[in-house]
Order: C-alpha cells, then structure tokens, then sequence
C-alpha cells in the first residue's frame, strides 16, 4: 500500500514532551503519579488535555461521567467516529504511562495529521475516560462500563471513596459534568494503545504487541468448616481442621493454573483462619480465589477442577466446603477487522512484534461490547506498573503512537 500518509509518522520528541510535561500533575517524590479519578490534579490534567485538543483544532466535550471526547471531523459526516482512548487518572502510587500513553498518543495523531494536512473520512474523537482504575471507586472501568451499558450513570454516579465522598460530588467539585449521557453512540471502531503491563513483550524482545483479546476473571470465596477445639486435647483422628483442608485445596488452586501452561492462572490472595489462636484448631478458614483463562469455557473447566477436588477434601477430613462466586469477566475476543489493521500495520512499519493476550482490564474491554475494539501493547521497563518506577523508552512510546497511527488510518480507508 502506498499513499501520501504511508510514510507518516508521529513527532516522538514531542509525544515525549507530553507525557513528561503532564507527568507534573501528580507528580509524587519517588518519580511516579497520584492522579486519583476526579482529584484536584486529574482536573488539573484535564485543563491542560482539554487546551491542548483544542489548540489542535479539536471541539471538546464532556459527558454527564466528566469522560472527555475531543472530536477532529472528517470528510465524511454520516460516519461515526474511530474513537481512540484510555485514562488519565493513576494509581495512589502510580506510573506515568499507564493510561496516559493512549490518551496523549491518540493526541499526538491529531497533530501529525494536522502537520500533514490530511483528513480522515471518519471523525477521529480521543477519549479520556474517567475512574479507569477504580483506586478511588470501585469498580474500575467505571465510565468506560457505563458507556457500554453495563452499569447505569447513576450506579457510578453513587459510588463512594474511602472518605464517603461520592462520585457525583467529586465530579461536581472539579467542574467537569457535561451534558451528554455517558451511555454514548458507538463508534465505528475503538483503538487503545497501553503499556503492556507486564514482561512477557520486554522478554521476548519484540516491540508491539497485537492484542488479540482479554483474559477472562472469575472470582470465589471459598469457606471451609470444620471444628474449633483445643490443640492440647483433642487427638489427631478425632479432628476435623479446616485449616488442612485449606491448604489442600490451595495447593490445588496452584495445580490447576498450572493445567494450562502459559493460558491458564489461579492466586489463592487471602487466606485467613478464624479465631485465630495458637492454641486451637480453627473454625472457619476463608480464603479468595482468582482464577484466569482467556478460552471459552476456560473458567468454567478451572471452577469445575476445582469443585471436584473440594468436595473429595471435605469428604475425607469431614468439612464442609462453600464456594461462592463474587464476580466473573468474560473472556474477550477483540473484533478481526481491527485486529487486522494492527497486524497489517506492524509488519507494514516493520516492527518485530507478536499476538498477546491482555491479563489486565482495559477500558476496551468494555467499549468492544458495543464497537469493533482492537488494543496496541508496548513494553515497559522489567514490566512493571502499577508502580511509580513505571517506565518506557522514548521509542517504544513512539512505535506505539506509530501503529495506532496507522492502525487508524488502515480501519478508515477500508470501512
Ligand atoms: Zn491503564
């Protein structure tokens, strides 16, 4: 393929400029971010995002959740748009690219547009999507979840944080409500770039990843029942020790995400014994699990193991088991097309790159369920996120913002 646009690329210097200009706000002493959703300084971000789209040519608008669209209008205006997005709000002690990278690439793709002077024919709008990470309120994927209806804005609107501060307060508070429902149109597509969050790109020494879905999430809290009694007394072959059975069971939770090497994972996260004495044996043990695969019927066949092994412990050491589920997230399959015009892309730019599937939730997971969505990895330093030591290089940004580019650019010329 060749055009006018298939030797344009993004200004890295100046989308390097951007996100360290903007890592100001927020900016904590160990070199990371705390830009908790709807803070002071996520309005202070949202002040220099907004400006900064509309000194590019954008019309900015908010929606009643404070998400922020910035529309660049194409030739075409019975299409909808390709919406780019991510968020800008962090972790308490966040990094300062998590998020931040895919709201201020998809700027950096208006202004090489602009610099080029080419138009899409599909309006091209950049969202930030608010409470992303779900640090301040839970859950994450707030307004990304409602934009896809599954959650209703005044679900999110009632969320508190942890000082009973509600989200339509704080909202209020920074000024950012807008008029339109957060429950939007659909786009014609969705692309968002992110830092993989993980090693497994940096390992393998490639420099993209085409995300071809997400992993799947189920949650379980798992009650074993026994008999408190005194550890002095009571003999061994008349006890019935829910701790023990605990800790088969999680030894069992090991073995199964290990059924599936490199698909499947399984975390025992807590483990607590009640009362808790030195010298008795538990009556209760609660422990979480959490188990991952990014297959159809992947959890279900990870519960079922699971299910199957509880029952022969509780029956062997006289317990009762209870497995309860807390929460489940589908696996996702992002949509061919626009998985296509990544991979397209990567091997047209040339960058070494492989298929990866997300372990972590993205504000794409969500729009997919009403757009074509497709997700853009980049690796960062030893893999870590969620951290403020976070960090990426000023090319890996820049192949990033490079394949959205033209991931774009490739959905707008065929669709
Ligand atoms: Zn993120």
């Amino acid at each position: 393929m060749s055009s006018p646009a298939s030797n344009l690329r993004i200004d890295s210097d100046r989308l390097w400029s951007t996100l360290t200009e903007t890592a100001a706000f927020g900016a904590t002493a160990k070199g990371g971010l705390c830009r908790l959703a709807l803070s002071e300084e996520d309005a202070q971000v949202r002040r220099w995002f907004v400006a900064a789209c509309e000194a590019a040519g954008c019309t900015v608008r908010a929606d009643e959740l404070g998400s922020l669209y910035a529309r660049r209008e194409g030739t075409d205006p019975t299409l909808a748009p390709i919406a780019i997005g991510s968020h800008l709000d962090t972790q308490p002690t966040g990094g300062r690219f998590d998020g931040i990278l895919g709201v201020l690439a998809g700027l950096e793709l208006i202004r090489t547009l602009n610099d080029a002077g080419l138009v899409t024919r599909h309006p091209i709008e950049i969202v930030d999507w608010t409470n992303e990470e779900g640090a301040r309120f839970a859950p994450a994927m707030l307004a990304s979840g409602v934009f896809a209806g599954a959650f209703d804005a005044d679900y999110a609107r009632t969320r508190t944080d942890r000082d009973g501060v509600s989200f339509a307060d704080a909202l209020n508070a920074i000024g950012f409500a807008g008029p339109a429902p957060a429950r939007g149109a659909p786009p014609a597509a969705y692309f968002e770039l992110h830092i993989e969050q993980g090693p497994v790109l940096e390992d393998a020494g490639v420099e993209i990843g085409v995300v071809t879905g997400v992993q799947g999430v189920r949650w379980l809290d798992v009650t074993v029942s026994g008999q408190a009694c005194h550890a002095g007394t009571t003999p061994m072959a008349l006890r019935r020790d829910p701790l023990q059975g605990a800790a088969r069971l999680a030894a069992v939770v090991d073995t199964i995400g290990r059924s599936e090497p490199g698909v499947s994972l399984s975390t025992v996260g807590v483990f607590e014994a009640f009362p808790g004495s030195r010298n008795t044996v538990p009556e209760t043990v609660r422990m979480t699990v959490d188990l991952r695969h990014p297959g159809p019927g992947g959890l279900d066949r990870l519960e079922g193991a699971l299910r199957v092994n509880a029952a022969a412990i509780a029956s062997d050491l006289g317990l009762d088991i209870d497995i309860a589920e807390v929460w489940t997230s589908p696996p996702v399959v992002f949509d061919p097309a626009c998985v296509g015009a990544v991979h397209q892309t990567v091997a047209r730019l040339g960058f070494t790159h492989q298929d990866i599937i997300s372990g972590a939730g993205h504000d794409a997971v969500y729009v997919s369920r009403v757009a074509p969505a497709a997700m853009i990895f980049t690796p960062c330093e030893g893999g870590i996120s969620h951290n403020e030591a976070e960090n990426m290089t000023p090319a890996q940004a820049a192949a990033g913002a490079d394949v959205l580019l033209h991931a774009v650019l490739a959905f707008d010329a065929l669709s």
